[in-house]
């Protein structure tokens, strides 16, 4: 591998577009314009930092414009580069398409790493970014939205809506200008875990598939599952907690910036998150060993490999070493174009992320739509459906001459709060996203994987929309 470097982010994302495309039957105008990204926004801005000025790097792009808004995180990293937030934005359009979420696609970064700077001095840049999108109009409820993605969280967001509700005072749905803002400032219950929720449902459902599972040697189901996560962040934290809390999947290792840790009998990740926050590392966890290098954990035997950190993880370098029966990909782009192939041919399930991680964006959309109608879910119809199940419990009672017990009419009773109908929501559109996609995989004989078939899902979409348009009859 001494001559080798990997494809970068974009030329995977095209090489895998263009696969699926010559499979797609649609005419080559139509996918070209498909596959360009539409608006390329580049600044650089002045913040004082301490007694000195920065001048700061930053990108908006806007991928595809056949819906609006465009819609797509903000990433914070010294990594950040043009390409990157083309490639990040092109996944949007078709992660949106694929979950039948109304939204072009689009990406920002900005060019920083982020704990070198004290939160005042993160607000001023966050503040600053936002003012620039506010200039261009490149930022507003029907224009482009944004939410977290590496590096930042709801505080970023919650600045970024307030910035943008001083420069347009008065504008009715202006909440509807960012997603992922807490909950107390316009932001809806259940966002923060959604990311890491909707691989849960995702996993879930692939893994019910009895034959499916056998092709590849595994038993249908989450429980005993062994699974190893890259990143515990945001998506990594969450993916992680619910699939052992709610999946009773067996975490045996997690790798961090700082190393990795292996414990063949299961880590409790709450604990391991709270001995993190305690000592500054996940190192020296209390019954795991710590492995030589972070990028050990990903050569672990294991049945799911959840990468939830950055793109090109598992390149050719690291790819022959792989031995996990699917790849779980939570994080944008964690395998390269030409590993994805070595491993398909070795028959690894290869779970796309332009669908897997599509959680964030679905119950983002549900919050822009909260925020559009500035009402919470579940208030108009929570009571009225308590009561007339209440009703029901009561004539069964009389029916059957039975008493239920408390415990039992308070399940049966329950109105629907904001949380459940997030989950379900969330629930119903990875389900029903999987379903499609693997209606494509089984029966078109030119599609032999889940990323192509997923691609295809969100051509087909992307390109009826243009077509009901009249741009390409
Ligand atoms: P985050 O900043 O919350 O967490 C990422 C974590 O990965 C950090 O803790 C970081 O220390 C760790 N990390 C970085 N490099 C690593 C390495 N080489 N090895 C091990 N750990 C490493 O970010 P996030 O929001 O969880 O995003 C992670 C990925 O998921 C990104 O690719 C992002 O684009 C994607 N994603 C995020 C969301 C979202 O809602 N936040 C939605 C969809 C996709």
């Amino acid at each position: 591998m001494k001559n080798y470097s990997p494809p970068t982010f974009l030329e995977s994302v095209d090489a895998n577009f263009t696969r699926a495309a010559k499979v797609s039957g649609l005419p080559k105008g139509l996918l070209s314009q498909i596959q360009t990204c539409n608006s390329v926004y580049q600044m650089n801005f002045p913040v004082k930092i301490g007694n000195s000025y920065q001048v700061i790097s930053a990108f908006r792009v806007q991928h595809s414009h056949h819906r609006a808004p465009t819609k797509g995180g903000i990433r914070y990293s010294i990594h950040v580069n043009q390409e990157e937030v083309m490639a990040l934005a092109a996944l949007m359009t078709y992660k949106c398409a694929i979950v039948d979420v109304p939204f072009g696609g689009a990406k920002g970064g900005v060019k920083i790493t982020p704990w070198k700077y004290t939160e005042e001095q993160l607000e001023k840049i966050t503040r600053r970014y936002t003012t620039e999108l506010v200039r261009k109009n490149f930022i507003g409820p029907g224009v482009d939205v944004p939410a977290p993605d590496y590096g930042t969280g709801s505080r970023e967001m919650a600045w970024i809506l307030d910035t943008y509700q001083t420069f347009k005072g008065g504008e009715i749905d202006a909440a509807g200008c960012v997603t992922g803002k807490p909950v107390t400032q316009n932001g809806i219950r259940g966002r923060t875990e959604a990311t890491g929720r909707g691989v849960y449902y995702g996993l879930k459902h692939l893994l019910s598939y009895e034959k499916d599972m056998a092709e590849i040697g595994l038993t249908a189901g989450m429980a005993g599952k062994t699974m190893v996560v890259q990143g515990l962040g945001n998506v990594g934290y969450y993916t992680a907690k619910i699939c052992q809390d709610e999946g009773d999947a067996k975490i045996i290792a997690v790798s961090e910036f700082e190393g990795a840790i292996h414990d063949p009998n299961g880590i409790d990740i709450d604990k391991l998150f709270k001995h993190r926050k305690k000592t500054g590392s996940i190192l020296n966890f209390p019954g795991a060993k710590n492995l030589k290098k972070r990028e050990a954990a990903l050569e672990l035997k294991c049945d799911i490999l959840v990468p939830a950190a950055l793109e090109n993880q598992i390149t050719m370098v690291n790819a022959k070493k792989i031995s996990a029966k699917i790849i779980a990909e939570a994080a944008n782009g964690p395998v390269s174009t030409d590993a994805d192939a070595y491993l398909r041919e070795k028959g690894v399930i290869i779970v796309p992320d332009m669908y897997l991680n599509a959680g964030g964006v679905t119950v983002s959309y549900f919050e822009w739509l909260k925020n559009l109608s500035h009402m919470r879910f579940g208030r108009m119809e929570k009571r009225f459906n308590q009561n007339t199940y209440s009703m029901f419990a009561d004539s069964l009672e009389k029916m059957t001459g039975k008493r239920i017990t408390n415990k039992e009419r308070s399940m049966l009773t329950k109105g629907a709060d904001e949380i459940d109908l997030v989950r379900s929501g969330l629930e119903e559109t990875m389900v029903t996203a999987y379903e499609q996609i693997r209606e494509i995989y089984k029966r078109k004989k030119s599609v032999t994987d889940l990323r192509t078939a997923a691609f295809l899902s969100a051509l087909n979409k992307v390109a009826s929309d243009y077509m009901n348009m009249g741009i390409f009859p």
